[in-house]
């Protein structure tokens, strides 16, 4: 079996926690598997590197933070084949590069558009581990990029994809996918596995288990993951298929999100066009946009949007939405950082009616006001103030009774 192990960076975050990861790659080598490993900077180490960088420059160009932020992956993995060479097996540390690793040129958020994996190919053929450094690829005029924060979660499920793994192990500080963040809700229950759907709208709502995009690329390519925890040998969460038992469950999970900035334009004028020239605005820096919330004007002549985007690009779209309202003869334009998205996700609430109705009384009751909602066919977000956060999740948690046994 090809197995494509990848570790996060509380799973290489020092000397200690590398030679634990280097035991459990020789044990698999051992059991007669052929070994990918692919790991994350220390933990810590991508945000001290922002953080230097902000240090320099306010506004620092994305070409070269790419180029740094993809030094820590660099460490790990050579520090990795190292420890992997101390147990007597041949191991040999590929940069994202010498992966071949080709991505468009969308700096700090680039996607994969190829993997050639020659070299990597090669040496498995020849018995090596190969540990090749996640989160980073490379333009086709050779420029470094980096996968958007948590891409090593889809340099895994690429690499497992273009290899032709049998399986992708994503290990990290928690046993699996549980009902909601085990670390807000402690009797959070680990589910043995969960559908690729439900997966993707965890990960998309907030749950960091796994990156978004890693989880939309094993669901295109059917590529099977299974999340598990470095620091012992419990059994995961098989991310897979759907099948007829999950659509008994009418809530799997709970995500939320602090991740959002909310920011709403006052006094638009109500006609044709003027959400299209706003949108429109934003989309073309590349900014994605979640929430949109627009209220029906009183008066016919103007009216409110609302909207929500990333924190990180929070300030850069409050510039292009200051300037488009002044085009338009909007009245201002007013930013929120202190808010959450608290959603609930299940592919059961395709045949369970009133799941959503359940949920806004559950936050009513306990006085949550909700400032925006939006909906799928297997989800039902609200937009809540921060500091209500914990307290919805384990409202919520308890409504839908997904405490364990
Ligand atoms: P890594 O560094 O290994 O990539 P991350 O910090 O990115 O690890 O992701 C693991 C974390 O995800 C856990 O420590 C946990 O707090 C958080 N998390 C959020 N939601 C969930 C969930 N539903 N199930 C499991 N973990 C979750
Ligand atoms: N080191 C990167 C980050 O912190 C990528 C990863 O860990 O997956 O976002
Ligand atoms: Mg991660």
């Amino acid at each position: 079996m090809l197995v494509v192990q990848k570790y996060g960076g509380t799973s290489v975050a020092n000397v200690e926690r590398i030679k634990a990861v280097a035991q459990r790659v020789a044990r698999t080598v051992k059991e007669g598997h052929k070994v990918v490993v692919v790991v994350s900077a220390m933990a810590g180490e991508t945000d001290k590197l922002i953080n230097l960088a902000h240090q320099i420059s306010s506004n620092p160009s994305e070409r070269e933070m790419d180029l740094l932020l993809s030094s820590g992956e660099r460490v790990t993995s050579a520090l990795t084949a190292m420890a992997i060479e101390g147990h007597g097996y041949k191991a040999i540390a590929l940069t994202g590069r010498q992966m071949g690793i080709i991505t468009d040129a969308v700096h700090t958020k680039a996607k994969i558009e190829k993997i050639t994996g020659e070299k990597a190919k090669k040496a498995l053929g020849d018995n090596y581990v190969v540990v090749i450094a996640g989160f980073q690829g490379i333009t086709e005029t050779e420029d470094v990029t980096t996968l958007g924060r948590g891409g090593s979660d889809l340099s895994a499920v690429a690499i497992a994809h273009a290899l032709n793994a049998d399986l992708c192990e994503i290990y990290t500080d928690v046993d699996g996918v549980y009902t909601a963040d085990p670390r807000i809700v402690p009797e959070a229950k680990k589910l043995d596995k969960i559908s690729y759907e439900e997966m993707l709208e965890l990960a998309s709502l907030g749950s960091k288990v796994l990156q978004t995009r890693s989880v939309e690329f094993a669901m295109k390519y059917g590529v099977p993951v299974v999340v598990r925890s470095s620091f012992n040998d419990n059994p995961g969460t098989l991310v897979t298929k759907e099948d007829e038992d999950m659509e008994k469950v009418v809530v799997s999970g709970i995500a939320h999100d602090t991740n959002q900035a909310k920011i709403t334009v006052m006094g638009v004028p109500d006609r044709p066009g003027i959400a299209a020239r706003l949108f429109k605005g934003i989309a073309d820096a590349n900014i994605v946009v979640d929430m949109i919330v627009q209220n029906i004007s009183s008066d016919g002549k103007a009216t409110d949007i609302s909207f929500t985007v990333p924190k990180t690009d929070s300030k850069k779209t409050l510039k292009i939405t200051e300037d488009i309202a002044r085009e338009l003869g909007a009245k201002g334009v007013d930013l929120r950082e202190d808010i959450s998205k608290i959603s609930i996700v299940g592919v059961g609430m395709r045949t369970h009616s009133g799941v959503a109705a359940q949920m806004f009384d559950t936050l009513a009751r306990h006085g949550v006001n909700i400032m925006a909602i939006s909906t799928s066919e297997i989800k039902v977000s609200c937009l809540i103030d921060t500091k209500y956060t914990e307290l919805a999740i384990r409202v919520l948690h308890e409504t839908f009774q997904l405490a364990g046994a």
